[in-house]
């Protein structure tokens, strides 16, 4: 492995981190308190931090590392692009290489006649655009009134003002008076906690129902669009019934609104499919790309469009009055194709889809086993655990959240990233994980759960408390 071996020591770098830089979701007073752990290289699935540890990451950075860290060709093709045309921008009717051949991969590679690709430099803000693309999309076919989006609770869909808004994260919303107006909240497919007696078919059909509940309450002459992610990610890996997308994608189907699907996590290859889309048969009017896009090598993201929507701008919608700078930015756009390229040619999806999904599958449903834990659940490369004090009541703790932080520390004591939401456990490793990687994550989260349990157990979390 690499290693930058001149760089400060590691207490040196953490006050002058606590001193100097603001953290995103993060308790700056907490952390200032423990200092950051400071990573300095990586490679395959491995991290090194700055004082020699390697560790497994078994959330692929933030769900994006798609190709594994450390891939030459990557910084090869970066450096060639800075040298030849290290920016250039496609407002006022230009276009350059790099953009037009990424556009033609994404247009080959999406499912149905999602053809055309609005680019943004992430997630955030790539959903912030798909707003004013549906309410420019309506008010173009003479229907300003149909405005409305619906979206789901804790869904997450970014973190700017217009994203933070689509997403369901309660905590966001307590923050800066979000969400903005016009757009409401259904639902989750969240048959764990949300369930009750009903089957996970049952309750699948029931939480989508609820989305024709809403179209009518608000009237359908009102509604421009509904927004959701395949599988939830950061709402803790949730994985919706059978029942739920087809439900769903009926009810769309029958009204006059525009579908957007947030692939940013399922997309290129996390749930054993090129797309989330194919794995529950879902038909986007609009797609929202970024992460694996690029597997974090460069920030980009974007909207791809079907024809439908396309058509529109084409023949009626006059000038698009939204756009960023870095709309198409040339060296993430070689970045991002020259990962495509790789994911492609090296038959990465197909091995997950045939080999390491099934695997991580049957090493996962060990864990379901494990005495603190209610279920596992997982989607291609992407996985939950519940912990619980009461596995046969599904229950939660009596103080939700206080065991997860527990796991989490225990996994990276022992050298594995896995991220907690509340008391879940989630996993989203890069896609190249071998077997004997995966082991290794399954064996280490199965010692940090004994590990958690006695804490819990010593600490008197172990009690139940109710929905
Ligand atoms: C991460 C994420 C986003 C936001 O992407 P950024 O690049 O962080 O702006 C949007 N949607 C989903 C589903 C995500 O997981």
């Amino acid at each position: 492995m690499k290693h930058i071996a001149n760089h400060p020591a590691t207490a040196d770098m953490q006050a002058l981190d606590a001193a100097h830089h603001l953290h995103p979701f993060t308790d700056t007073a907490a952390l200032n308190k423990v200092g950051a752990r400071i990573i300095t290289s990586a490679k395959g699935v491995m991290l090194r931090d700055s004082e020699g540890n390697d560790i497994l990451d078994a959330m692929a950075g933030l769900w994006c590392v798609n190709i594994g860290y450390g891939r030459d060709e990557m910084a090869d093709v970066a450096a060639r692009q800075m040298r030849e045309l290290p920016y250039y921008n496609t407002f006022f009717q230009t276009s350059h290489p790099m953009v037009i051949a990424l556009a033609e991969k994404i247009a080959a590679l999406t499912p149905g006649d999602l053809n055309r690709t609005f680019f943004s430099s992430g997630g955030s803000d790539a959903n912030d655009t798909n707003i004013r693309l549906v309410r420019h999309y309506w008010a173009s076919l003479g229907k300003p009134e149909k405005t409305h989006i619906i979206a789901r609770q804790n869904g997450y869909h970014g973190s700017t003002l217009g994203a933070a808004s689509l997403g369901g994260m309660a905590a966001m919303h307590a923050q800066g008076g979000l969400p903005i107006p016009d757009i409401s909240h259904i639902a989750q497919p969240y048959w764990y906690a949300e369930g009750g007696d009903l089957s996970p078919e049952e309750f699948g059909l029931k939480a989508a129902q609820t989305l024709a509940t809403e179209i009518e309450r608000l009237g359908e002459e009102n509604v421009a669009a509904f927004i959701a992610e395949p599988v939830q990610g950061a709402g803790g890996v949730i994985v919706p019934p059978e029942t739920y997308w087809p439900e769903i994608q009926r009810i769309c189907d029958a009204h006059e609104i525009l579908l957007i699907v947030d692939e940013v996590i399922t997309g290129f290859g996390r749930t054993g499919a090129w797309f989330g889309s194919e794995t529950y048969g879902i038909k986007p009017d609009i797609m929202t790309i970024a992460k694996g896009l690029s597997s974090g090598y460069q920030p980009i993201g974007g909207s791809v469009v079907s024809e439908r929507v396309a058509a529109v701008f084409a023949e009626k919608g006059g000038e698009f009055n939204h756009g960023y700078t870095y709309s198409g930015h040339p060296v993430a756009a070689a970045v991002a194709l020259e990962n495509l390229r790789i994911l492609d040619e090296e038959n990465i999806v197909k091995t997950v889809a045939t080999e390491t999904a099934p695997y991580l599958a049957q090493r996962w449903a060990e864990l379901g086993q494990h005495p603190l834990v209610g279920e596992a659940r997982i989607s291609g490369l992407m996985a939950a655990i519940e912990l619980t004090p009461d596995a046969s009541a599904r229950a939660p703790f009596l103080e939700p959240g206080s065991v997860g932080p527990i796991c989490r520390d225990h996994c990276f004591g022992h050298n594995l990233v896995m991220r907690h939401v509340g008391d879940k456990m989630i996993i989203s490793p890069p896609l190249v994980i071998s077997k004997a990687e995966i082991d290794t994550l399954v064996d280490t989260a199965h010692k940090a759960l004994d590990l958690t349990l006695a804490d819990a157990t010593k600490h008197g979390l172990m009690k139940a408390g109710s929905r």
